[in-house]
């Protein structure tokens, strides 16, 4: 806090706080933070004669990255009215705009039994193999459709361009910059539409925007907690907190994205993406996802728990050398050869983004970025694991009629517990954003529509506004950073352990009962972040929940007290769900037996990645990693 902020009229941080509340709250974490707990709000109003914008529309797509694009234009083209509502801009929000490899699966070239051994093996076989299948029949379309479009003439950021002339060809009506806070339900318990509001109030006042929709898809990608290093800042989230308040299930949420950074520049995602802003054209990954290594592992953030640093080895602790990935990728120019004609390029420098030295002269082109640290993406999921809950490859939320959702919002597990290699999230994204298009608008000719009342519209956009109204409350920057301090340190989500999650979880539910209700926003930007900031919440006591209930290690979730695989009790998934007493359910999905891993195989080849402590465990348990499993 600085004196320049004190002195702003309205704002008197602690003040209004009594010694009781300053120690409970002390308890919560003991994290330094620099934004004031407490904000009066001085230009507190109430909110009921808002302007109300209503829509009514056949198909309400939220969000605008792949996801989001795919959806919406395959909804217009089959001749739906089609609404998409953005809280940043369309393909410049989000992740998709850094987006800059793709792995299209093309039958001419690679062997289909091949990649579903090898990406089950790296995704520890609890990937779903039927989006797998999907992803090898639709991903050469997408590159084929995105080539059309001239997507691969472009870089990375200029696509958004090109998404944005598609939908406006499309017939698309699009709305930017509105923050969506719930999903509207008739009493049947049928998904209606949604609420959000506009929150750009510097010149004009903040409208509410409620739309009355057939059928609602979420492509609202995926969540962090406001990372610093990795550019996913706005994404929190929301379309999985809107799902689960709606009464969808979740999926996936123990698994976590293991990005690193860099040590001179950790909190400057620009810098240590800057590359993905200038390349242009297709580049595609090339040859079959590795077995054990080349995606993101749990390897790599153990790498920078035990030694400080990872310097690009691919064992724990940092030994073996580059992965057998990275080291085909030299020989890329010459694979390149074998594309040509078919428009693709494979990268050449993409060594140099897994780690550089920390001294001498960085590579031509680049600037020395130090050390390559774990944890990033502070909190965000394996792309296309966690999220809503589908069993049945529809895109359909489970359970919930009128709701779908695509891309990082949709629990796929299209990548199982580990992220298996570049590629597979924007074309996964566009895949499944196509998928839930057709499957809406064949419902939509069937089933009956949602009649959302009057009161229910009420309810939501009164709720939506609250922060606004109350005069004083917790500032959402505050309760940012406490959340960052419960849930970034690496011992939380890396290197797991029931008493340090217990801890975190404390932490996070007192926020959630105590202070959520509490927060205050004085103009529309920090009511955006209020929402925001219960969404984190929400999603982080889904993290620190499965991750307590699966008790084994599988891919990026590691347990320190339960650091091996256990087929038995967890070839599953785990289901998070809303009680009928508003307490969060948890359950086992189990999988199929097929997709087991080959009982005649010896643990170790089953599964190649070792864990710390895995070996002595199993040993105790009297199983030998190198006999049958
Ligand atoms: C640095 C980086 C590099 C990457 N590299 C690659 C790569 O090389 N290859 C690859 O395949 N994938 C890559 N990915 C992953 C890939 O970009 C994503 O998985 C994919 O683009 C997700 O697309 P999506 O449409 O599902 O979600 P997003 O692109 O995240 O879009 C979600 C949209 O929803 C909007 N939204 C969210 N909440 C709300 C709300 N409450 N109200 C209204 N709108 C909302 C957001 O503003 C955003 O526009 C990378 C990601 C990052 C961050």
């Amino acid at each position: 806090m600085t004196n320049k902020d004190q002195k702003k009229p309205g704002r008197t941080p602690f003040s209004a706080m009594s010694r009781r509340d300053l120690l409970t709250l002390g308890a919560v974490t003991a994290t330094a933070v620099a934004a004031p707990m407490i904000i009066r709000n001085g230009t507190a109003k109430p909110m009921g004669q808002i302007i109300k914008d209503n829509y009514d529309t056949d198909i309400l797509v939220i969000g605008s990255g792949f996801a989001g694009v795919f959806a919406a234009v395959e909804a217009s083209t089959k001749g739906q009215r089609v609404l998409l509502l953005d809280k940043g801009s369309v393909g410049w929000s989000g992740l998709s705009p850094w987006a800059s490899d793709s792995r299209p699966f093309d039958p001419t070239i690679y062997d289909r039994d091949e990649w579903m051994e090898n990406l089950s093996t790296n995704c520890e076989w609890i990937n779903d193999r039927g989006w797998l299948d999907i992803f090898m029949d639709e991903s050469m379309n997408i590159f084929e459709t995105l080539d059309s479009w001239g997507v691969h003439k472009c870089k990375p950021f200029e696509r958004s361009k090109v998404f944005l002339n598609k939908l406006q060809q499309a017939g698309v009506e699009i709305i930017e910059r509105v923050m969506v806070t719930s999903l509207l339900k008739d009493e049947a318990g049928r998904v209606g539409g949604a609420v959000g509001f506009t929150f750009d109030d510097s010149n004009d006042e903040c409208k509410s925007v409620i739309v009355k929709a057939k059928a609602t898809i979420l492509c609202t990608g995926a969540g962090a907690y406001k990372s610093p290093g990795f550019p996913n800042w706005g994404q929190t989230f929301d379309g999985d907190a809107m799902a689960y308040m709606a009464g969808a299930t979740i999926t996936g949420k123990e698994f976590h994205d293991t990005h690193g950074t860099f040590s001179n520049y950790p909190a400057a995602a620009y810098e240590n993406w800057s590359w993905a802003q200038d390349v242009t054209g297709a580049f595609i990954m090339v040859g079959a996802p590795e077995k054990a290594s080349g995606g993101l592992t749990i390897d790599e953030a153990l790498q920078a728990a035990q030694s400080g640093v990872s310097r690009g080895g691919h064992g724990p602790g940092g030994a073996g050398g580059p992965p057998p990935e990275m080291e085909a990728m030299k020989t890329s120019a010459e694979k390149n050869q074998s594309y040509k004609g078919k428009g693709f390029l494979a990268r050449e420098d993409l060594i140099l983004d897994f780690g550089e030295p920390p001294s001498g002269p960085p590579p031509k082109g680049h600037i020395n970025k130090g050390y390559h640290v774990g944890g990033a993406t502070s909190g965000m999921g394996v792309h296309k694991s966690e999220g809503v809950f589908n069993a049945d490859l529809s895109c359909r939320a489970d359970g919930i009629k009128g709701l779908y959702a695509a891309g990082d919002a949709l629990g796929s597990m299209l990548c199982g517990s580990s992220y298996p290699g570049r590629g597979f999230s924007s074309y996964g994204s566009a895949i499944q954003g196509r998928i839930a298009a057709q499957t809406a608008c064949a419902d939509v000719a069937t089933l009956e529509e949602a009649t959302v009342t009057d009161a229910e519209i009420e309810t939501k956009v009164a709720q939506m506004w609250s922060p606004r109204e109350r005069d004083k409350g917790y500032s959402p920057s505050w309760v940012t950073q406490v959340l960052q301090g419960a849930m970034t340190p690496f011992h939380i989500l890396y290197i797991k352990e029931e008493r340090r999650l217990e801890g975190a979880l404390s932490s996070i539910e007192y926020l959630r009962k105590h202070v959520v209700p509490n927060l205050v926003a004085s103009n529309g930007h920090e009511l955006r972040m209020a929402h925001e900031t219960a969404s984190m919440l929400l999603n982080a006591e889904m993290k620190l929940r499965a991750s307590l209930y699966r008790t084994e290690s599988r891919g990026t979730h590691f347990r320190e007290d339960y650091p091996a695989r256990n087929d038995a009790d967890w070839h599953c998934w785990v289901l998070l769900q809303q009680g009928a007493d508003g307490a969060m359910q948890l359950a086992k999905h189990m999988l199929p037996e097929e997709w087991r891993p080959d009982a005649t195989a010896s643990y170790r080849e089953n599964y190649p990645r070792a864990y710390p402590g895995e070996e002595a465990f199993l040993a105790a348990q009297g199983i030998d990693v190198a006999s049958q499993s």
